[in-house]
């Protein structure tokens, strides 16, 4: 029988936990209807389950005005927060510590006369928000994406929280040589790296990996990455119903990973699962 790893370091992080802590009692005490800007996290089956509970999803605060708007935890924009304070009687600002890092980072490299880069994807909303408080800043994804740019004598450097280091060690190098100077400002959380170095230790032994999270969530998809790195029969799946027998066919270490917007419920099913489709159950 296959044995059934999971990461040291997986799931559900701080922010995560923090922000959904913060829905819940919204929905105990608050008064009147409940909005996430956004999706709340990157996780369809909690968005869901919060759903069931009464709390709706918008796309801009003027989408349902009035009751209570909570900020998503990858953060918004200041025009964002500024329009959600102006329109709804209550705004919870659920936006992840280490997000308003990077946002207060980007910010302040601005002012003090920085060209800004943004290592991350462009279009993400975390990074969409940090772009927010630093309007003018350049969004690259890696090294390859500064060919041709003409970069400012002096350059500070921001990430988005879920990158990893490896890439921002590239931009750096990529950087030295054509900038006089560097300042740059590790955004990226510990929890990242945490499951990151976690998942990359056990994909290493493991014949198949199986990460879970959402197909939106950038730190899932990372984690997706660095699994394959080292074990090509690397599966990303939403949730336990997704499984498919034959991934597992000849496996003797099965190892699994959750990216940081997954619950220890979801990973509980999927380890369940698998443990029934290798004939454990
Ligand atoms: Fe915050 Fe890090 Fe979790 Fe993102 S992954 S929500 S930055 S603790």
């Amino acid at each position: 029988m296959p044995k059934i790893l999971v990461a040291d370091e997986a799931g559900a992080c701080y922010g995560v936990n923090r922000a959904l802590q913060m829905v819940r009692d919204a929905t105990r005490d608050a008064r009147g209807p409940i909005h996430t800007l956004g999706p709340l996290i990157h996780n369809p089956s909690v968005v869901g389950e919060l759903e069931s509970r009464g709390v709706g999803v918008v796309a801009s605060a003027a989408d349902a005005p009035g009751g209570t708007l909570v900020l998503r935890t990858h953060g918004v924009t200041p025009e964002e927060e500024d329009a959600a304070r102006a329109s709804h009687d209550e705004v919870l600002d659920a936006t992840c510590p280490f997000v308003i890092r990077a946002h207060n980072a980007a910010e302040r490299l601005a002012r003090e006369g920085y060209q800004v880069l943004i290592l991350g994807e462009e279009g993400h909303p975390e990074v969409e928000g940090t772009l927010g408080h630093a309007p003018q800043a350049l969004i690259v994804g890696g090294p390859e994406d500064l060919e041709g740019v003409r970069l400012a004598r002096r350059v500070g450097l921001v990430v988005q929280t879920t990158q990893s280091r490896s890439r921002l060690r590239a931009l750096v190098g990529a950087l030295i040589g054509r900038v006089d100077e560097l300042r740059v400002v590790d955004t990226i959380c510990e929890a990242t790296t945490l499951r990151q170095a976690s998942a990359a230790k056990l994909a290493a032994q493991a014949d198949a990996m199986v990460v879970v999270g959402g197909r939106m969530s950038a730190n899932t998809r990372r984690l997706v990455q660095i699994c394959e790195a080292s074990c090509p029969r690397t599966h990303h799946i939403e949730g336990a119903s997704e499984l498919e027998a034959p991934w597992f066919d000849g496996a003797e270490l099965i190892g699994v990973t959750a990216g940081a917007s997954t619950p220890q419920s979801q990973i509980d099913e999927v380890v369940e699962r698998i443990g029934e489709l290798v004939g454990e159950g």
